[in-house]
């Protein structure tokens, strides 16, 4: 072990990520990060067999920046570094797979939005055989977080394998965003053991406003799959819904209170709560009272209502700043 500034995504992780930019391997897939991010460890991956030997010298000549007390030009003010204690060893402990593939809704928020066929439509590989080879090598251990990104999961052919291999061997922190239209054994599976959580954005209180939101007729069997999920779930909260503000669709008080009535009914215990990116983006600074208003008035029921409702970092920042402006 030894202590420096570094983030477990440069010492530990890698991002499988296919995507209308290419199919490629990256150190992580926060695209954020003032330096820029968007560190490459592989062009052009089309799930041949890893270099390890290759992979592993390129990694390293990261990790050894950061332990030098230098950072990697890419990761500059990144809000992932931390000094820690960090592992000596050629180990992945976290991957996210990033697959722009396949989705079965078409969400107006979505970046896939404007060209769902394109999407829908890209060519992909399969990544079992790389996990098995990984997990065989002992390269890839349990110990840090996995995750999905990019389009639906369960979408994936190899999705209920990939998973029940995981879970198998001892993998025990994974997360599923999902559209929750299409049920998985596998993730109930993960649920009940406490190894999976799974995350749905429901965005609605309405079968009609899920319907105008998600461009699908799918409320009813969203709310059917994800009680039976809440239904299997460990002690721990591991199924979560999530509403995401989309002013001009879902901003009513109403609709609101919908959606928390539902989540009680059903069993969820974990709610999240979000304002669409690409509003909050052009409204950050005048701080839209309404929305504020709207913000404050779901946390505060939540809460009463849920042993666990929150506001996703960036609406925090958001009531925060507010707060400090005296509105
Ligand atoms: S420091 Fe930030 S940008 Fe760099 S690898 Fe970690 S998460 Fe990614
Ligand atoms: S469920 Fe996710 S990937 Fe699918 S359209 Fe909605 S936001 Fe996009």
């Amino acid at each position: 072990m030894s202590e420096y500034i570094s983030c477990e995504w440069l010492e530990n992780g890698m991002d499988f990520d296919v995507g209308v930019y290419g199919s490629n391997i990256m150190q992580c897939c926060y695209v954020s990060c003032p330096g820029g991010g968007n560190i490459m460890l592989k062009r052009d991956f089309d799930g041949s067999p890893i270099d390890w030997e290759e992979f592993w010298k390129l990694k390293n000549h990261y990790r050894d920046i950061q332990k030098s007390g230098q950072t990697v030009k890419e990761c500059t003010d990144c809000v992932f570094l931390r000094k820690d204690n960090w592992e000596e060893g050629n180990h992945i402990k976290s991957v996210i797979f990033d697959h722009f593939t396949r989705c079965n809704c078409d969400c107006v928020y979505c970046y896939t939005h404007d060209d769902k066929h394109k999407y829908n439509t890209l060519k992909s590989y399969n990544v079992m055989p790389i996990i098995r080879d990984m997990v065989e090598r002992g390269i890839f251990v349990p110990g840090g977080q996995i995750g999905f990104g990019g389009g639906e999961p369960t979408m994936l052919e190899e999705f209920e394998e990939l998973i029940n291999y995981l879970l198998d061997h001892g993998f025990d922190n994974i997360s599923i965003p999902t559209s929750a239209i299409k049920y998985s054994p596998v993730i109930e599976k993960g649920v009940s053991m406490g190894a999976v959580n799974v995350q749905n954005s429901i965005d609605s209180g309405r079968r009609e406003t899920f319907a105008m939101i998600k461009g699908i007729d799918a409320y009813d069997t969203v709310i059917e799959n994800m009680s039976r999920y809440a239904s299997k779930k460990a002690e721990n909260y591991n199924v979560i819904s999530k509403y995401i503000i989309c002013p001009g669709y879902n901003d009513m008080k109403r609709e609101a209170d919908l959606w928390l009535e539902t989540c009680d009914r059903i069993g969820i215990k974990m709610l999240m709560l979000s304002v669409e990116n690409i509003w909050l983006k052009s409204h950050r600074h005048e701080g839209n009272r309404r929305i504020v208003d709207l913000v404050r008035y779901i946390l505060d029921k939540g809460r009463s209502m849920f042993p666990y409702c929150e506001g996703e970092n960036h609406v925090m920042q958001l009531l925060s700043g507010i707060e400090k402006d005296g509105q």
